[in-house]
């Protein structure tokens, strides 16, 4: 089906749809659309930006009505998809005046439990959807529609079991949705205990790889940054993204970008979720062009325009590599992928490549660059302090 109109719709929700621009659906969206709205239960492989909140909202506003309690909950790993679901259900379900909440951790939780007693659809995380389910705050004995959104991400944080947990409180004649990057064996397994009968919807990459450049440089560790300057200066960018390992070499990166005049903004673990919001914000409206980020504050986080994704540092898993190079070349635009590699690189980037053969990385060498010298990250805080030799916070790395 390749028109809107073809899937049936009713019409508060094809005028909402209209409302919020889409011409064409998605391919997850012609191809899980019918079966959800049916009520049938669906497994669908589609990454992040591949346009599934849209086709399990479908499904939320045919079937929920306002003002007979909590009746659609959508699980999410982060914090930040659970407010971008919950914006994203608010403005399909307008015409319906669905009331729509999100909760999660990191915020107060008296507000929550005040919008608790009047939600249809609750947008979560697991961790505080279960601090509420022991609270008695929230209550799931009406849901009929349960969305597990990103479930192999689900799994990679180890929320599963608070998944399950959460599963079992809803009651089983419901419709169960699940939606993954990837349909992996344990997802699966997810899938043949909590799910009846599911149709298996795969929705394809959502990189299009003629529209993808791929290419690694060979460099000391000492001048990669230097590197970066100079790629910065002569690549033709809109929005670019510098993924890092550890918290640690986000700040590096950052302070240092700063220092040499590159706006530049970081995203990890350690920041409010008010300041991860704002940061968010002003990255998507465009007024800052370079994201320093790891792979646990990037996921779900939907960022339009990036032309450019470098890896400063490659990541240990393959699969975080994928949802890397993901953020870019969508929706039919160019992009580009750079990974910067020094010895400390090689094995994880053997991995990736050992894993997807298909995968075209082109060597470049670098070309003649000025040297840039890095401050540490508390230097220019503490110019003049001396080096300390006793143990610094621990030599586990945060994310
Ligand atoms: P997802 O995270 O998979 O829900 O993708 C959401 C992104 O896809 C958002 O930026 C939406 O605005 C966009 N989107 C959803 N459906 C469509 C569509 N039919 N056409 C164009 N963009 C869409």
């Amino acid at each position: 089906m390749n028109l809107f109109e073809d899937f049936g719709l009713s019409s508060p929700l094809q005028t909402a749809i209209k409302n919020l621009g889409f011409e064409k659906p998605t391919q997850i969206q012609s191809k899980s659309i019918p079966d959800i709205v049916k009520g049938k239960d669906v497994v669908g492989e589609s990454p992040t930006g591949s346009g599934k909140t849209l086709a399990f909202g479908c499904g939320i506003v045919e079937h929920a009505t306002p003002g007979n309690g909590l009746q659609a909950l959508i699980l999410t790993p982060t914090r930040e998809l659970a407010e971008q679901v919950k914006v994203e259900l608010s403005k399909l379900s307008h015409q319906k005046h669905l009331n729509v909440i999100a909760i999660y951790g990191g915020v107060s939780i008296n507000p929550q439990i005040h919008d608790l007693s009047r939600a249809n659809v609750v947008v979560a995380t697991p961790g505080r959807l279960l601090d509420h389910l022991q609270r008695r705050t929230i209550n799931t004995s009406k849901v009929k529609l349960l969305v597990l959104d990103e479930a192999d991400r689900m799994f990679d944080m180890g929320f599963i079991d608070d998944v399950e947990k959460i599963i079992r409180t809803c009651p089983t004649k419901r419709q169960t949705l699940f939606f993954s990057a990837t349909i992996s064996s344990r997802v699966k397994d997810l899938a043949n205990r909590y799910m009846d009968k599911p149709t298996i919807v795969l929705a394809g990459k959502h990189v299009d790889p003629s529209k993808l450049k791929q290419v690694y440089y060979n460099v000391p560790k000492n001048m990669k940054l230097s590197l970066l300057l100079h790629l910065f200066q002569y690549e033709k960018s809109k929005l670019i993204m510098v993924f890092c390992n550890t918290r640690r070499t986000t700040d590096f990166v950052v302070k240092n970008l700063r220092v040499n005049k590159i706006d530049a903004i970081a995203i990890h673990g350690g920041l409010s979720q008010n300041k991860r919001t704002r940061t968010i914000d002003i990255f998507n409206k465009g007024k800052m062009g370079v994201l320093v980020c790891t792979d646990v504050a990037a996921r779900g986080l939907h960022i339009d325009n990036v032309s450019h994704i470098y890896n400063y540092e490659v990541p240990n898993d393959p699969n975080d590599y994928v949802h890397r190079i993901g953020r870019t070349a969508r929706a039919g635009e160019e992009g580009k992928v750079i990974n910067l590699l020094c010895e400390y690189d090689h094995d994880n980037f053997s991995r990736i490549l050992h894993e997807h053969r298909s995968f075209t990385i082109d060597k470049i060498e670098i070309p003649q660059i000025k040297r840039v010298f890095a401050i540490k990250s508390d230097d220019s805080r503490r110019p003049f302090r001396r080096k300390q030799s006793f143990h610094r916070g621990g030599s586990r790395r945060r994310y």
